[in-house]
């Protein structure tokens, strides 16, 4: 069973992001074991594509945190894995680490939907370290989102399902849908 404690780093990023993502923690019933900043990690930079590596800049933000902690990276670039264009987040559940990337999720919003997209994405990217996988319910914080419009749609809460395998993960979700 993964530790419900999770060190956040902030990568090229607003360290007040930190907050953001702390609301993201709360909701699933998880412990901010502390905040550390960092720059963009430039050889996980692919250059043609003027993106990063996702999963370079994942194992990263494994690197700097305590091995004991689960390890969440917040990241002010945008990024990819081989065969999709973009990612929004990436989360490596056997290395125990979760990414969460910006700047797609600035587009078109007011600060107000940007924390929200940003805590949804939190939420999404953790819940992989639980061990959830992606769900059906187009409402449900876990099912899989491509576009701002599927991020959006989205609430900020887990099913059901997906709440009661967090508790049987050792997690206490705040946020349930009806
Ligand atoms: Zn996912
Ligand atoms: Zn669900």
């Amino acid at each position: 069973m993964a530790t419900r404690r999770v060190a956040i780093a902030i990568l090229g990023e607003d360290p007040r992001v930190a907050s953001v993502a702390a609301e993201a923690l709360e909701l699933m019933g998880l412990e901010l074991a502390g905040v550390k900043v960092h720059s963009v990690p430039v050889p996980c930079l692919d250059e043609a594509r003027e993106q990063l590596r996702a999963e370079c800049v994942a194992a990263f933000v494994r690197s700097v945190v305590e091995e004991s902690l689960v390890a969440l990276g917040i990241v002010g670039a945008d990024a990819y894995v081989p065969g999709l264009n973009f990612v929004f987040g990436l989360a490596l559940p056997s290395l125990r680490v979760a990414t969460v990337y910006t700047p797609r999720l600035r587009i078109g919003a007011s600060y107000n939907l940007f924390r929200e997209r940003l805590v949804k994405e939190v939420m999404h990217e953790l819940g992989h370290v639980y061990g959830l996988s992606h769900c059906p319910n187009r409402l449900c914080v876990m099912s899989f989102s491509n576009s701002l419009l599927e991020v959006d749609m989205k609430r900020p809460a887990f099913c059901r399902r997906c709440a009661s395998l967090l508790r049987r993960a050792g997690l206490e979700p705040r946020a349930l849908l009806e």
